[in-house]
C-alpha cells in the first residue's frame, strides 16, 4: 500500500518545521531527505511505497529544479516549496504537471503543503462527476481530478449524468456544464436536488456563456458552487477543495452530534433513531431483532473509592471493549454506565451467548485506573428480541430483565425466558 510521502528540504529550520507540522497532522509516513542524491536513493528504494512529496525547488546538489524534474518524469505526484515567486515560474510548474506550488512565505505554508497531501490522499475515496459535452473540456477536467487523485466518472448529458448517478451511489460531487443536449445543466441540478441534500452531495456549475446570469442561476437552483469557462487550473481546485472540505466539516459535526463526549460510542437519541429504522425493518422481514442493556456492576464505588476520573476511564475502557467486540451492531452508551446494543438477525438465546461471552472476556481484563491502581470490572445485562411497538418500549423490557439479575446477585445475562 502506498502510505509513505517524501519530503525534501535543505534548509535545517524549514526541515524542522515540516517535521514538526507532519507529526501532527500527516496521515502518511514521512521520509525526510536534505539532498538530491539522499532524495533519489530514498525514492528507489521505497517506490513502492511512496505517495507523493513535497521537495524543495532548489537544493545545494539540484539547484534548477532537477529533484522535482527527476520526479515528475517518474509520474509522481509532487508539491514544490519555492522560494521565490514569479508568474513565469508558476506558469512553468503547473504546465510541468505539479499537484500544487507553495512559496516559502509563511508557516502557514507549510501547513497547506502538510494539508495538500492529506488531501490527495482522501480524494483516493471520492468519486466526482464531471457533466460536460463537448468532449474536450470534459477531459480536460478530467485530466485535473486525475491529478488529484480524484475517482473520476464521465457524463455528456443531463440524461447520462442521472444514469451514472443511479448506477454509482458512491459520487460525492458532480461538475456540470450548463449547454447540453437532452438535458441542460439547470434541470440536471433540479433533478439531483429532488434526490440529495447539500449534506451529501456537492454540484458545481460551468458557465461563462453570460456573463455571470448563469452563475447565479446555478446556485439559485441549488448547486453549490460555480465557475467561470475558462478558468484557471488552480481556482479549479480551490474550488473544489474548498467545497470537499467544508462537506467533510459538515459531516464531523453531525457525526459528533451523534455521539457521546466521553466514549465516542453513540448518544442515546442516535441509537433510538437508528434502532427504530432496524426494529421496522425487522418487522417487515419478519426477522429476529434483539435488544440488549448492559450496566456496570457497582459502578458508584469505583467512584466512591478511586475518584470521578478512574471512574471515566473504566467507562473509557469498557465502551472500547464493547465496541471491539459487538462494533459490527448498533452499539451505544445510553446513561452513566448504562450501555445498549441491537443485534438484528440472531435469536434471543444465541445474543444471550453472544453477551455472555463478552462479560467473561470484561472479567478476563485489568483496568489500569491510575498510577497505582488496577481494577476489573463486571455488568448484568438484559436481552429482549420480544418485538414491542418501539425501541423505548423494548428498551424498557430489556431493563426489566436487567434489574432481576441485579437482584439475583449481579454479573449475570438473562434473556426471554
Ligand atoms: P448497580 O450494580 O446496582 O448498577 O450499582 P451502581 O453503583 O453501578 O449504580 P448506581 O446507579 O448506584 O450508580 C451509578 C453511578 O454512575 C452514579 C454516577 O455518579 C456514576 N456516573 C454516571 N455517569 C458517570 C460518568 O460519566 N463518569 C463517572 N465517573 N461516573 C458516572
Ligand atoms: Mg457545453
Ligand atoms: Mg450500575
Ligand atoms: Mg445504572
Amino acid at each position: 500500500m502506498k502510505n509513505k510521502v517524501l519530503i525534501v528540504e535543505d534548509s535545517t529550520v524549514i526541515l524542522k518545521i515540516l517535521k514538526h507540522l507532519a507529526k501532527q497532522s500527516l496521515i502518511l509516513e514521512p521520509i525526510f531527505a536534505t539532498s538530491m542524491k539522499e532524495a533519489q536513493a530514498l525514492y528507489l528504494k521505497h517506490k513502492d511505497e511512496l505517495f507523493a512529496g513535497i521537495i524543495d525547488l532548489a537544493l545545494p546538489d539540484a539547484p534548477n529544479g532537477e529533484m522535482v524534474d527527476f520526479l515528475l518524469e517518474e509520474k509522481f505526484p509532487v508539491v514544490v516549496l519555492t522560494g521565490s515567486y514569479d508568474e513565469q515560474r508558476r506558469e512553468g510548474l503547473v504546465k510541468q504537471g505539479v499537484v500544487d506550488y507553495v512559496v516559502k512565505e509563511s508557516r502557514y505554508s507549510y501547513r497547506y503543503a502538510i494539508n495538500m497531501l492529506n488531501r490527495l490522499y482522501k480524494n483516493q475515496q471520492l468519486q466526482v462527476l464531471v457533466v460536460e459535452d463537448s468532449k474536450q473540456y470534459r477531459k480536460h477536467i478530467v485530466r485535473l481530478l486525475t491529478a488529484h487523485k480524484y475517482q473520476v466518472l464521465e457524463a455528456e448529458d443531463g440524461v447520462e449524468a442521472l444514469t451514472q448517478l443511479k448506477n454509482n451511489s458512491d459520487i460525492k460531487m458532480v461538475i456540470t456544464d450548463y449547454n447540453m443536449p437532452n438535458m441542460d445543466g439547470f434541470e440536471l441540478v433540479q433533478a439531483i436536488r429532488r434526490q440529495h441534500e447539500k449534506s451529501d452531495m456537492i454540484i458545481i456549475g460551468l458557465s461563462g456563456e453570460d456573463g455571470g446570469l448563469l452563475s447565479i442561476k446555478f446556485i439559485k437552483n441549488g448547486a453549490d458552487d460555480f465557475l467561470n469557462k475558462p478558468f484557471q487550473q488552480e481556482e479549479f481546485y480551490c474550488r473544489i477543495t474548498n467545497n470537499i472540505e467544508s462537506l467533510e466539516q459538515l459531516h464531523k459535526i453531525q457525526d459528533q452530534a451523534n455521539r457521546d463526549y466521553l466514549t465516542s460510542l453513540y448518544n442515546r437519541r442516535y441509537f433510538c433513531e437508528q434502532g427504530e429504522i432496524l426494529l421496522k425493518q425487522a418487522n417487515k422481514k419478519n426477522t429476529e431483532l434483539a435488544l440488549v442493556t448492559l450496566d456496570l456492576d457497582y459502578f458508584k464505588s469505583i467512584n466512591d473509592e478511586y475518584g470521578h476520573e478512574a471512574g471515566d476511564v473504566v467507562l473509557k475502557f469498557f465502551a472500547n471493549a464493547l465496541e471491539n467486540s459487538l462494533g459490527r451492531f448498533l452499539v451505544s452508551r445510553i446513561g452513566g454506565e448504562e450501555f445498549c446494543v441491537i443485534v438484528p438477525g440472531l435469536s434471543n438465546e444465541k445474543v444471550v451467548s453472544l453477551v455472555d461471552g463478552f462479560k467473561q472476556h470484561v472479567a478476563s481484563q485489568i483496568i489500569d485506573v491510575n498510577e497505582s491502581d488496577i481494577l476489573r470490572v463486571a455488568f448484568s445485562a438484559g436481552v429482549t428480541n420480544i418485538k414491542l411497538d418501539t425501541i423505548n418500549a423494548m428498551l424498557n423490557q430489556a431493563d426489566e430483565y436487567l434489574y432481576r439479575a441485579k437482584e439475583a446477585g449481579r454479573n449475570m445475562v438473562i434473556g426471554d425466558e
